[in-house]
């Protein structure tokens, strides 16, 4: 059965051990992972100062070099992936051809968070 209207609300957190590494997963598991990180990765190297954070909807909406359907197994959708901060630390993504989107939580401080505190 094909959902209509995915959302796809990822703990990152659920992927990890206590330390931050990545636990056994399912072959299936793994894809969904690689897939999130790679948009963890891509928005949080954006550089933006938390204290400068601008509201949301000014939020650049980031393209992430990632097709659609590598997300899992036997989807055939070209589509690109766009990401941006939903919140500070929610990430939300969306396929630009089909409906696939969703969130990405708890994300910050893990191996994958590429966001470097400015030094000055
Ligand atoms: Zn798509």
């Amino acid at each position: 059965m094909i959902e209509k209207c995915m959302t796809l609300k990822a703990d990152l957190r659920s992927f990890l051990d206590d330390e931050g590494n990545e636990l056994a997963l399912t072959e299936q598991a793994k894809t969904v992972f690689k897939f999130l990180t790679k948009i963890v990765t891509s928005v949080s190297q954006v550089n933006y100062s938390e204290q400068s954070f601008s509201p949301i909807n000014e939020q650049p909406l980031i393209d992430v070099d990632l097709k659609c359907n590598t997300r899992a197994d036997r989807l055939s959708c070209t589509g690109n992936i766009k990401a941006k901060n939903f919140t500070i630390d929610i990430i939300e993504w969306h396929c630009n051809i089909c409906e696939a989107a969703g969130t990405i939580s708890h994300w910050q401080g893990s191996l994958w968070d590429k966001h470097k505190p400015t030094l000055h």
